[in-house]
């Protein structure tokens, strides 16, 4: 921000500077605009110098210069200022840009606290992770990030290590271990030492992920990269011959120089080369105002071409907690069911676990658990006392040998096996949440091809959903490999976008072209995987961050037409000797200008 006001105060001393010259008498009015050019020059020239240094002579700044300073010599001292003015000004209103979507990013950060939970005596305490101290244990569940470096001191785990090392076989971490901020738990509960504080905060760490990447930079950006990077010197070479060229065969130096200077002037791919990254950012920082985070601009152009959405149901299309709906135990009392089940699901992140523990209000007592392991898409195993006990699906039953009868209900059922004892289960029946149905309304409404539901729950709990909604179709009892086939299947008629929120979702959000999870409710390990997070409990923000890349896609388009046009135009006619060097300043920092002011929209047009 500091920059920023310092930018403003140069521009209003120049500015002022250039009025008062038109007031002075002729040898003062040099002065004057001299001065007024070196204040807000000074900054390009360094720019420029400091590029030089590294070997790149040609870009932007460095045609400014040569335009400029040419213009003075030819006595058109008022064009050179207005022109580096104008620039100013437009970098200027670009930089505010880009420091209000950085807020706009920072704060949306600011909503997701990060817990960690600390080990206290015996038991575990949520508290934020700033303050957690070196040398302090804290408890890492399946499904959630390990966030600070730290030495594993109890547990045995794989982690995911792929979103620091791109090392996609999961590595199998235990005592004595070191772990490193960033990996993932999959399976089952780790006891880590912290080695390191919470220093460079997630949001930060998001910002510089956004600025630099390079690697994930929109095509249409490294376009323009390229483009300025092959075009400037052919511009300079031209210009160069233009002057020369004449001059030798006896025409006027002056009159060619001025020529070659409007061409110069003109050239300069200002417009493209500040409007088109910066339509990114605003796009962004848009997002980030409307609670939805994207991790770079790729994703953003991405997002415009998707054709085809995959969602998954339970937590993402239906609320976190559900109503348990009936109870069967016909070997123990419900009472003790119920105990059983929460001491289960008392170390799981998925919604069914929230449930179950509502049930049972009494204090857990950790000692009582170990050898905890959640297995994605099946359910939980876990030591319990002396006793083995086994909680989920009926794959799970059947993958642990254990007699049981199949229920067929509306709603999914949570079975529960105490060593190869049968017990019980529990049928839970989920909510839609109150925003599925306008969000599959209105992605029908702006054109999205096709709506499937790719589910892990049992085939009643799908059913029932699928219909309420009017989707496509829809697929239940998937595993998670088995939701990456049908996306890859997808993937075959066109660009598809999955939305999902747990464990189970992450390989999917992955492998799809575009991956979105919820970031309110969602686990760790699905938020990294996806390049979209919502950040509200919100499904139609999904509809919402559809619509503002389109709308960014259509602003970066025409601004790259508007400007390309009008610059071959004035092109073509310095070359024929008809224009002025107001017409090239128009051609070049006018339409930067107002390729600016229409990238601005981004942050404040209508959208809903
Ligand atoms: P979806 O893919 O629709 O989000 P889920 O995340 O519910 O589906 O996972 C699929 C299934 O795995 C669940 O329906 C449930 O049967 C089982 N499951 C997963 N985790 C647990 C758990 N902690 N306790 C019991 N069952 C579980
Ligand atoms: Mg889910």
């Amino acid at each position: 921000m500091k920059k920023i006001n310092f930018d403003l105060i140069k521009i209003i001393i120049s500015f002022t500077l250039f009025g008062l010259s038109y007031l002075m008498p002729n040898n003062l009015k040099l002065l004057f605009l001299a001065l007024s050019y070196i204040i807000i020059s000074y900054e390009i020239y360094r720019k420029a110098i400091k590029k030089m240094k590294k070997g790149q002579i040609f870009d932007e700044n460095f045609l400014m210069i040569l335009a400029t300073i040419g213009a003075f010599i030819i006595n058109k001292q008022e064009e050179s200022v207005i022109v580096i003015l104008l620039f100013q000004i437009g970098e200027y209103l670009s930089d505010l840009a880009v420091d209000n979507s950085k807020k706009k990013i920072t704060d949306l950060m600011d909503l997701k606290i990060d817990k960690i939970h600390l080990k206290k005596g015996k038991s575990y305490e949520d508290i934020e992770i700033k303050n957690i101290k070196i040398g302090d244990v804290f408890l890492v569940k399946p499904g959630e990030k390990i966030a600070l470096d730290g030495k594993v001191i109890a547990g045995k785990s794989y982690v995911d290590t792929s979103y620091l090392t791109g090392e996609v076989i999961p590595k199998v971490v235990e005592k004595e271990s070191e772990v490193l901020s960033g990996y993932i738990n999959t399976d089952s509960l780790l006891e880590i030492c912290a080695t390191s504080i919470y220093e460079t905060t997630t949001a930060q760490k998001i910002i510089n992920s956004i600025e630099e990447a390079a690697t994930k930079k929109a095509k249409a950006e490294k376009f323009i990269t390229k483009f300025a990077k092959i075009y400037t010197p052919i511009i300079v070479w031209i210009a160069i011959f233009l002057t020369l060229i004449p001059t030798l065969i006896g025409l006027d130096f002056n009159t060619y120089l001025y020529r070659s200077l409007i061409f110069l002037v003109t050239s300069c791919p200002c417009a493209l080369v500040i409007s088109v990254p910066l339509g990114y950012f605003c796009g962004i920082g848009r997002m980030s105002h409307e609670h939805i985070l994207v991790k770079g601009s790729n994703e953003l152009d991405i997002l415009d071409q998707i054709e085809i959405m995959a969602l998954d149901k339970t937590g993402t299309l239906t609320e976190g907690v559900y109503e348990v709906v009936e109870i069967e135990s016909s070997k123990i009392e419900k009472r003790e069911l119920i105990k059983l089940l929460s001491y289960a699901e008392y170390y799981s992140t998925h919604p069914i676990a929230k449930t179950v523990l509502n049930l049972f209000p009494e204090k857990i007592d950790e000692n009582k658990i170990s050898n905890f392991k959640e297995i994605s898409g099946y359910g939980v195993i876990l030591q319990y006392e002396n006793q083995r006990l086994i909680v989920g699906n009926d794959k799970l039953m059947q993958q642990e040998n254990i007699i049981y009868k199949k229920e067929k209900k509306e709603g999914t059922v949570v079975y529960i096996a105490r060593e190869n004892e049968f017990l019980g289960y529990i049928v839970i029946a989920d909510k839609l949440k109150n925003t599925a149905i306008n969000m599959i309304k209105e992605l029908r409404h702006i054109g999205i091809k096709e709506i499937v539901i790719l589910s892990g729950d049992q085939k009643e709990a799908v059913k029932t959903i699928g219909e309420k909604l009017h989707v496509d179709y829809y697929k239940a009892e998937l595993l998670p490999n088995e939701k990456v086939r049908e996306v890859e299947k997808l993937k075959e008629k066109g660009m598809v976008a999955f939305v999902g929120d747990g464990m189970n979702d992450a390989p999917v959000l992955s492998t799809s072209n575009l991956g979105i999870s919820m970031g309110m409710s969602g686990s760790d390990i699905a938020i990294e995987a996806s390049s979209i997070v919502i950040m509200k409990e919100d499904l139609t923000k999904i509809n919402e961050a559809i619509k503002i890349a389109r709308m960014t896609k259509k602003v970066v388009k025409s601004n790259i037409v508007f400007a390309l046009l009008t610059k071959f135009i004035i092109l073509a006619l310095s070359l024929l000797g008809y224009t002025t060097i107001w017409l090239a300043v128009f051609a070049d920092v006018g339409v930067t200008l107002l390729t600016i002011l229409n990238t601005l929209k981004i942050m404040i047009i209508k959208i809903r």
